[in-house]
């Protein structure tokens, strides 16, 4: 058993039959269980069971999968290596003394360690993504509104969605396949855009041929040379199977980091009141006034990184600065929405690295969270613009694996599956 991929281990079964019958998921624990408790990495949720199910999990029992367990995360998925957790680290199971990534590091190391077939994370900034490349498993963050929100415990809920996480890109396709599509329990979600019948299992044919692929030059800047070789010989892989490139360019995305880390940590300011240990969350001795009660549980049940991004997200909101934050990183949001818009009406995906580093070495990023903000470059632009994305294995460097991300257009999953699995 690899060290810590579970925060709480209990087998929830599903159906007699369905699609995934016979099947072994690992949820993460920010994704709402009915009766298991479901922590979000947090001791303010420590003792929390959820008495109901995410639609995610309830479409997981319908289709037969058996649940295996609550996958360790970042503190309410804020963070890039699944360090921040109250309940310890989880390590890479297959890089020895590295970090699995993160936020959803858990789901990604249960796959990789093949203690479940397939796993569900959320990908708010790269959350999915990010683990995946550095467990070397595949990893899909969806198109805002394919997947429901419904049970997901919010962080920056703008910005994020539940994935699947697999070893193979048809097996991620198949659990995406069975947690997509509307629901009314989650008004940002709309109907499956797929043609009757089809599936997006069905698309992981490996046909590249005549396919055009945008590189976008800012995000190899600055990025490992390991990890910069490895991917150009993805590009070459796909070239020789008929796919062409050419590089494009997104100005915006120099902006997208400080953009994407004002709206995260405002909407996290705002998501995160609730847990004041009255409505939800860490019970307190604290005796005095109710302002002193919340203050009190909320020291006591938050870690260090939830305190900083709350308290960085109310100065953010707050009257006065306003507009010099929020207001400007909601315009920088949407310039960069547009430029990928752009790029995807000359190319029909864009690539490139998941990650510009090879998996760190467990505790190294811990003193720094700037230089782990940073590490979140190619990811978070994806959440600004709304956009699909896929992170798959691309090989290795220095025997650290490197993920490739391809990004399309809105609802595109079907060519972003389809593109993927030409590498495996
Ligand atoms: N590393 C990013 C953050 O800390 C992304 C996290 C996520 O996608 N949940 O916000």
């Amino acid at each position: 058993m690899s060290e810590n991929v579970f925060i709480t281990e209990e087998t929830i079964e599903g159906a007699e039959d369905g699609p995934l019958s016979g099947q072994t998921v690992a949820v993460k624990d920010n994704i709402s269980t009915a009766g298991v408790r479901t922590t979000c990495g947090s001791e303010m949720l420590e003792e929390y069971v959820p008495p109901y199910d995410a639609t995610a999990v309830s479409r997981l029992k319908e289709a037969g999968a058996t649940i295996v367990g609550k996958a360790n995360m970042d503190e309410f998925g804020m963070g890039t290596t699944t360090e921040t957790s109250h309940f310890g680290a989880t390590e890479n199971p297959i890089a020895p003394g590295h970090v699995p990534g993160g936020s959803s590091g858990g789901s990604a190391a249960a796959v990789a360690a093949g203690e479940a077939d397939l796993a569900l994370g959320s990908d708010t900034g790269g959350s999915i993504r990010c683990p995946a490349a550095f467990c070397g498993v595949v990893g899909i963050k969806p198109t805002y509104g394919l997947v429901s929100r419904y049970g997901l415990v919010a962080y920056g809920n703008s910005l994020e969605q539940i994935g699947p996480f697999a070893n193979s890109v048809e097996d991620a396709a198949a659990l995406l396949d069975v947690i997509a599509g509307d629901d009314e329990h989650d008004a940002t979600t709309r109907e499956l855009p797929l043609e009757n019948g089809a599936s997006y299992a069905d698309a992981a044919t490996g046909d590249v041929d005549g396919l055009t692929i945008g590189v976008p030059t800012e995000l190899l800047e600055g990025a490992d040379e390991g990890v910069v070789e490895t991917f150009w010989d993805a590009i070459a892989n796909l070239e020789d199977q008929g796919a062409e490139y050419h590089e494009v360019s997104l100005p915006s995305v120099e902006h997208a980091v400080e953009a994407y880390y004002v709206i995260a940590m405002s909407e996290a300011s705002s998501n995160l009141a609730r847990f004041d240990g009255v409505r939800y969350g860490h019970d307190t001795d604290a005796e005095g006034n109710w302002n002193e009660t919340f203050a009190q549980a909320r020291k006591e049940g938050f870690g260090d990184e939830v305190k900083r991004r709350i308290l960085l997200g109310t100065y953010a909101l707050s009257a006065g600065y306003h507009d010099k934050y929020y207001k400007k990183a909601q315009d920088a949001r949407a310039w960069v929405k547009q430029d990928f818009d752009e790029a995807l009406e000359e190319a029909d995906v864009l690539a490139s690295p998941t990650m510009p580093v090879p998996p760190f070495e467990r505790g190294e990023s811990l003193e720094d969270p700037l230089q782990m903000y940073l590490a979140d470059a190619n990811t978070v632009p994806v959440n600004l613009a709304d956009l699909p994305a896929v992170s798959v294995p691309a090989g290795e460097t220095d025997d650290l694996p490197v993920g490739l991300q391809l990004v399309g257009p809105a609802f595109g999953e079907e060519r972003l599956v389809r593109t993927a699995s030409a590498l495996e």
